[in-house]
């Protein structure tokens, strides 16, 4: 059912290859390549994701980044990248990049005022005023350069009264009109952004009037602020069937894995969120079986890697216990190498999320992986319980048997067992499938002494 649209003129197209139930398996091609989607964006603010050589960035999978407008903006200048050829070019990644459109930074700055024409408010170092409008933010993010890149909107804080958050959803609408017109480049697609804060009706008149506007792509924003997994699913919940269903659709600065899961589930295409990254340079990382703070004293002599099923460079080659000595000497490549790490899981998690779509095996994977990374009272705060029955194992296209986050007592009995080790579960693992289209990285090292299971995970 593979289906494809662009608008007049588009620099993006976007496919449609498959769904299952609301999830979606698309692909988006832009000028500097193809995205593959559900897709996750890590984060370059100032134009680099901190720690990370973009070819590293590559190796984990990452097919687009994000940069951010009002830093860039702010230093070097959007004037000076352009000076410098573009982002593509300044940063050395050939691949797409998307920019936001500064508004989501702006609108959390102090003394802003804002007014139909725009939003004034201060530079944070200098004090020198700014105005910033539609028509500035178009323009810088021309200057940038980016593949994809957002409208200029009104974003309201969490909670925030209807009447307010009405009134945004209208002026979004105007400036969206606005951004359209002062948008000049033709190798760039401009995305609009509903918003409505967390009132059903609101989404769905914002989604409505975004729709409207036909561009080559529409998000989700105004999530992500304080609201929590819930109340962000019923946002999406409300906004996303109102959605073009041949555009992607991108859900702005999210988030937690199990956020990307519940999404994608709902029929989102594209995420950003600074938490990987983040996270990762302070040794909080991702596994299989839920986060786990890697500086804390217990992994000081932990010779495992972060998750044994990870590809990263970071886990083919590193225990956990000298990214703990790294981190805690605060020494630069603990960061790098938590970030490889966070980031790579989180392509990982995608790449797995895409295979099932395919496969027609999403829906299990989806109840099968949360079970596996959540712990039982985050379970009960998300209100994510599932039936024991409805798990099949066999439907996580991801190794969970080898994403061991051993016990202490594991590690006694693993020492002194020996040679009486069970069958590796990898060769009965479906991650191992031919059919599957895209397979993941085959893993370097000998596994067998992760071999012993535990569900313990330690926080
Ligand atoms: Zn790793």
């Amino acid at each position: 059912m593979t289906e494809s649209t662009s608008s007049t003129a588009s620099p993006l197209s976007f496919e449609l290859i498959t769904t299952e139930g609301r999830a979606r398996r698309g692909r988006v091609t832009t000028p500097h390549g193809q995205i593959n989607t559900p897709a996750f964006m890590p984060v370059g603010t100032r134009a680099t994701v901190k720690g990370l050589m973009p070819r590293d960035l590559a190796e984990t999978g990452a097919e687009i980044c994000l940069a951010n407008t009002y830093h860039l903006h702010v230093a070097p200048g959007d004037d000076v990248v352009k000076k410098l050829g573009g982002l593509h070019t300044m940063m050395a990644w050939d691949k797409p990049i998307l920019t936001d459109s500064g508004g989501f930074q702006v609108f959390s700055l102090p003394k802003l005022k804002m007014d139909e024409e725009g939003v004034s408010f201060n530079y944070k170092k200098s004090g020198k005023p700014i105005k910033l409008t539609p028509e500035r933010s178009m323009l810088i993010q021309n200057n940038l350069g980016a593949d994809i890149i957002m409208a200029f909107d009104v974003c309201v804080p969490f909670p925030c009264d209807y009447r307010p958050a009405q009134e945004a959803v209208y002026r979004t609408k105007r400036w969206l009109e606005r951004c359209k017109a002062a948008h000049k480049r033709e190798d760039q697609a401009l995305f609009g952004i509903v918003q409505g804060s967390t009132y059903p009706d609101l989404r769905a008149l914002s989604a409505q009037l975004t729709a409207e506007i036909d561009l080559p792509g529409y998000a989700i924003g105004g999530v992500s602020v304080g609201e929590g997994h819930q109340l962000m699913m019923e946002v999406v919940d409300a906004t996303e069937p109102l959605m073009p269903k041949h555009k992607p659709r991108y859900l702005m600065g999210v988030g937690y894995p199990e956020d990307l899961v519940e999404a994608v589930a709902r029929g989102v295409d594209m995420f950003d969120c600074v938490l990987p990254s983040r996270y990762g340079r302070s040794g909080v990382l991702f596994t299989r079986r839920g986060p786990i703070r890697v500086t804390k004293g217990k992994y000081k002599k932990d010779k495992y890697p972060v998750d044994t099923q990870c590809t990263c460079y970071g886990c083919q080659n590193f225990s956990r216990g000298y990214i703990n000595h790294l981190l805690n000497s605060r020494e630069i490549l603990g960061s790098t190498l938590g970030t490889l790490h966070n980031i790579t899981f989180y392509q990982d998690l995608m790449r797995a999320m895409r295979t099932a779509i395919e496969e027609g095996t999403f829906e299990s994977f989806r109840k099968a992986f949360l079970d596996e990374y959540l712990s039982d009272d985050k379970k009960d705060d998300l209100n994510l319980h599932f039936n024991p029955a409805e798990i099949t194992r066999d439907d996580l296209s991801w190794d969970t048997e080898h994403s061991i986050v051993p016990t202490k007592q594991d590690l006694r009995e693993t020492k002194s067992a020996g040679t009486n080790k069970t069958q590796p579960s990898s060769q009965k693992s479906p991650s191992n499938k031919a059919s599957s289209s895209e397979q993941p990285k085959k893993h370097k090292k000998s596994r067998k002494h992760y071999e012993k299971r535990s569900k313990n995970k330690p926080k």
